[in-house]
């Protein structure tokens, strides 16, 4: 089809939940605008998105103790609790306007209702899990949060976690009943087959990006080879989103502009034990997160997970962290090597240097053995048995190694857009918290290329179709909050 004049070429780079977040939001902002997905593998959302490479928990702060650090002074920072608590509100929102206007595939479940629990043990623990209870209870996100010391009340939340375990033992937990299981595979693949059907938008399989230049005239040559027949192909772009997960900072280097100077990445690949016992699986309903270990990245913190992927229950516990090469877990073991490039050598040795500590952790968790890693389970699950549980490989992530004046590079666990002066271009780096903020975070990036458009009241009042509380705060709004939890877990709820 020949493109019209004003007509707006957009290219997606990745058939992840980022790229299908931010095709859903522009072709419904823009419909008239030409929209081309271009994947490497030949399935859309096999990467990170897909359901058993991520843990599928609805981020929202409820049971993650990561997000609420203990201050220096003793008190709770619940500043990213409640970022992260309203973020995912919004993704929900924009799940339940797809569904209820028959955009997504409603025959499979893509979120499941499941109590999210912090589980601790020990005094200090105790302590921190108490003031976090206190500190997030006053805002209406967290208000239905329960608390308990009480081992027979933990052992009505999470039975096959108190079962051999001493009675004696000081032990704490909170609960939230509104938390969420999320197959982000499945919502992937429903917003690209939702745009498949619409005008003007193509899905090309199986295409690999290498280069991406600007021309004089301001737009993106896009380079790529069709992986099977290694046939070259060029598309010439107005706007550019590089939503290749761990292959984004390779792509971000070679556009060569500026802004992405100075960004390194290192891979930290993941781990699961995988339950294959039906009696025990049916045994646990709950996503029970603990507290990570000392010099643990953050996305190490142990939990132990019912899931739910095509009407099946399912149990995970880990992840264990590795390390590997690669960027993807699709990708090659020269991707890191290949991505050290002169402007981002000393941010990276730098953070290697300031991050002792992780290095020590990532060297302790590869060298484990499988008694050690069924020991850690045990904590959690004190009965557990070896031949119930087989290991599995997780997704790849690559966390950013940013450029810092003082220490010269420091290690970043969130996710980061870096876009060029013009806006024509943006690539999302970093993985945490992820998908489930994958709505807020495309929302971020139109408010960076297009600030026009977005201010525009057209716009506004199309995402306010879209995302109800658009632009509205959630944590200051309380009534609000409670009316949009209530309407999109109504229509949510309907998929299971
Ligand atoms: C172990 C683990 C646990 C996690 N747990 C959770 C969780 O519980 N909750 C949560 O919200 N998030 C979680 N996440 C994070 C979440 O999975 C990611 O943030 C999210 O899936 C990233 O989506 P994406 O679209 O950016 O990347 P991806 O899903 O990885 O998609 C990127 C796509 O780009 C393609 N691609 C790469 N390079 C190229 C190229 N050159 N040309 C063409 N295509 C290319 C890839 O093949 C891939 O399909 C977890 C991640 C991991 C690894």
């Amino acid at each position: 089809m020949k493109r019209k004049k004003e007509q707006k070429q957009i290219v997606l780079i990745g058939a992840g939940i980022m790229s299908a977040t931010l095709g859903v939001l522009l072709q419904k902002l823009m419909p008239k605008a030409k929209i081309d997905i271009y994947e490497r593998l030949n399935k859309v959302g096999a990467e990170s998105s897909d359901a058993w490479n991520n843990a599928g928990t609805g981020h929202s702060a409820f049971c993650e103790l990561n997000y609420t650090p203990e201050r220096e002074d003793g008190s709770i920072d619940i500043d990213k609790a409640l970022r992260i608590g309203q973020s995912f509100e919004v993704s929900k929102q924009l799940w339940a306007y797809l569904k209820k206007n028959k955009y997504l595939d409603t025959k499979s479940a893509f979120i499941n209702d499941i109590p999210h629990i912090s589980f601790v043990w020990g005094k200090e623990n105790i302590k921190f899990l108490k003031k976090r209870y206190k500190a997030l209870t006053k805002y209406p996100l967290f208000e239905d949060m329960k608390y308990t010391e009480d081992f027979d009340e933990i052992a009505t939340w999470a039975p096959l976690m108190m079962r051999g375990r001493d009675r004696k033992e000081k032990i704490a937990a909170t609960r939230m009943d509104i938390g969420t299981d999320v197959n982000f595979g499945a919502i992937t693949r429903g917003m690209i087959a939702h745009l498949q059907t619409c005008n003007n938008v193509t899905l090309h399989l199986g295409h690999e990006i290498h280069k991406i230049k600007q021309k004089k005239s301001g737009k993106w040559k896009v380079e790529m080879e069709t992986v099977k027949d290694r046939i070259d192909k060029v598309i010439v772009a107005d706007f550019v989103f590089i939503g290749a997960g761990g292959g984004a900072l390779p792509l971000l280097e070679k556009t060569g502009i500026p802004e992405g100077r100075g960004y390194g990445g290192f891979p930290v690949s993941g781990q699961w034990l995988r339950c294959t016992n039906r009696d025990v699986i049916k045994q646990h309903e709950a996503k029970v997160y603990g507290k990570a270990a000392e010099g643990s990245p953050p996305m190490s913190v142990p939990h132990l997970d019912t899931r739910y992927m095509d009407g099946e229950q399912g149990l995970l516990f880990g992840p264990y962290a590795g390390f590997s090469t690669k960027f993807l877990k699709n990708g090659s073991y020269w991707d890191l090597p290949f991505s050290i490039e002169p402007h981002n050598i000393w941010p990276m040795l730098s953070a290697g240097i300031h991050n002792i500590k992780l290095t020590k952790y990532l060297i302790e968790q590869v060298v484990q053995s499988e008694e050690d890693r069924f020991a850690f389970l045990q904590k959690f699950y004190p009965e557990a048995k070896m031949e119930d549980w087989e290991l599995a490989i997780a997704g790849q992530r690559v966390q950013i190694i940013k450029q810092d004046k003082k220490k010269g590079g420091v290690l970043q666990f969130g996710t980061e857009i870096v876009s060029d002066k013009t806006g024509t271009l943006a690539a999302l780096l970093g993985a945490s918290p992820g998908a489930s903020t994958s709505v807020g975070i495309m929302l971020d990036v139109l408010k960076i290329c297009f600030p026009k458009k977005v201010a525009s009241e057209k716009w506004k009042k199309r995402l306010s179709e879209m995302i109800p509380s658009y632009g509205v705060s959630l944590v200051e709004h309380g009534d609000l909050c409670r009316t949009i939890r209530e309407e999109t877990s109504g229509v949510l709820k309907l998929m299971d």
